[in-house]
């Protein structure tokens, strides 16, 4: 990715994205759950930017919490920045491209894997596809409890 990047003028993303794209990426929308395209598929794959083409999350990363919107325990190093919103009378982490500032959906703690305690609840909307960017497979699931088990407890 290089540091030249511009980020396209309202007049040109409004022009390229739908009306719901813009609403949710340049607005801070949120699409209507159980409506995205990314919701089921768990295509192999990485998934980046809409706006700016910037990987963000990987398909292994992705699993069904049941909200209604595509989930993933943890982001690409460096891809989102987190920003307080304290919008709709409640306390939420926002999530945002960090190349483009573009809105993404939030970030909670209730995540389902112990090493990253993550879920980051992604508009599909919000997404492209990358089906050329393999990601690594992962650790299985079990590395987490060994962990977990390696820190203190309190009983
Ligand atoms: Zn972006």
């Amino acid at each position: 990715m290089t540091q030249d990047f511009k980020i396209p003028s309202e007049e040109e993303l409004k022009a390229r994205l739908s009306a719901e794209e813009y609403e949710v990426l340049r607005n801070k929308g949120t699409e209507i759950p159980y409506t995205g395209d990314f919701l089921t598929k768990t295509p192999d794959g990485t998934f980046i930017c809409k706006v700016c083409g910037q990987p963000l999350f990987e398909s292994t990363a992705k699993y069904e919490s049941l909200t209604g919107w595509p989930s993933f325990d943890q982001a690409i190093p460096g891809a989102v920045t987190e920003k307080a919103d304290d919008s709709h009378g409640m306390q939420r982490t926002e999530i945002v491209c960090s190349r483009c500032g573009s809105h993404l959906g939030h970030v909670f703690e209730d995540g389902p894997r112990t090493s990253t305690g993550k879920r980051y609840c992604v508009n599909s909307v919000c997404l492209n596809l990358d089906e050329s960017k393999k990601p690594a497979p992962r650790a299985p699931a079990q590395a987490d409890t060994e962990e977990t088990a390696a820190e203190p407890t309190t009983p």
